[in-house]
């Protein structure tokens, strides 16, 4: 079966990703991205950016796109009018393949003006715009602001804009399945449900409650067209998280969840060898 992973992160060499990536017996450098794919039928991969809208901070290789990260928009490092310019120099390049919002690590949330040229650009280019919703990774967030219902109305002032909520807003997950169902320009990616070392069986077993949900959920939505394999890479090993992502999904929906789903939605135009 060939896996598109439809949400990872990079990091430079030295960061805590190193750590993060070795503590799932991976390693944080594209070169091993580059091997580890090839071994393991993970075809492509759509990074979320982070850190810079410099178009020339973002040159990926062949097997890996990108969604251009504005994790940035309220910190100051930009004005308004070079925030455009940046994003759209972004989008205009085939390999950038959306944006990605990141409310919660800041106070703001999707619909905010701030985000007005976000969905301009974005119906445009014809490229979706990818938000973070659910827990964050780190305490000091907002949850409010992330809440996965603030997608609702985003996604009802801009029909025209494709969204991708990522994590499926877990924990909040019958929050989620009710704005999938309800929007039909919103789909869902599965990156980040769990993170650190999966030690499958057992996991199933100790959580099993919550393992019950995350499908009675997806399965609520009565649309695995609009689901997305995602992994979060450096939070979790992609194989594990391959197999972990497998015990949700009904068989029959595999090939689209893995692969044809990300590569319709996000315009990859990867051929479909399987
Ligand atoms: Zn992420």
């Amino acid at each position: 079966m060939q896996i598109i992973d439809a949400h990872l992160h990079l990091f430079a060499a030295g960061s805590e990703a190193d750590e993060m990536a070795r503590a799932v017996g991976l390693e944080n450098s594209t070169a091993y991205l580059k091997d580890y794919f090839a071994a393991h039928d993970f075809t492509h991969g759509i990074v979320m950016s982070n850190r810079s809208l410099n178009p020339a901070r973002h040159c990926y290789p062949d097997f890996l796109h990108y969604c251009i990260g504005l994790d940035g928009i309220v910190s100051g490092h930009y004005d308004a009018r070079e925030m455009e310019a940046l994003v759209e120099a972004n989008l205009e390049r085939p390999n950038c393949v959306g944006i990605k919002l990141y409310p919660g690590y800041h106070p703001v949330t999707i619909t905010d003006p701030c985000f007005d040229f976000v969905y301009r650009l974005a119906e445009k280019y014809d490229k979706p715009v990818a938000v973070h919703t659910g827990m964050t990774a780190h305490p000091r967030a907002s949850l409010r602001h992330c809440h996965p219902l603030t997608m609702d109305e985003a996604a009802v002032r801009h029909p025209n804009v494709q969204f991708i909520m990522c994590h499926f807003g877990n924990p909040f997950l019958s929050d989620a399945a009710a704005v999938l169902e309800k929007c039909p320009n919103v789909a869902a990616d599965l990156s980040g449900l769990l993170e650190g070392p999966i030690h499958l069986q057992a996991y199933l077993q100790e959580q099993s409650g919550y393992v019950f949900l995350l499908k009675t959920w997806i399965a609520y939505v009565c649309d695995y067209r609009r689901f997305l394999f995602g992994t979060d890479f450096p939070a979790v090993n992609f194989s594990d998280y391959a197999s972990f992502i497998q015990t949700l999904i009904p068989k029959q929906h595999w090939a689209d969840v893995f692969f044809n789903n990300a590569n319709r939605i996000y315009h990859l135009g990867l051929p479909t060898g399987n």
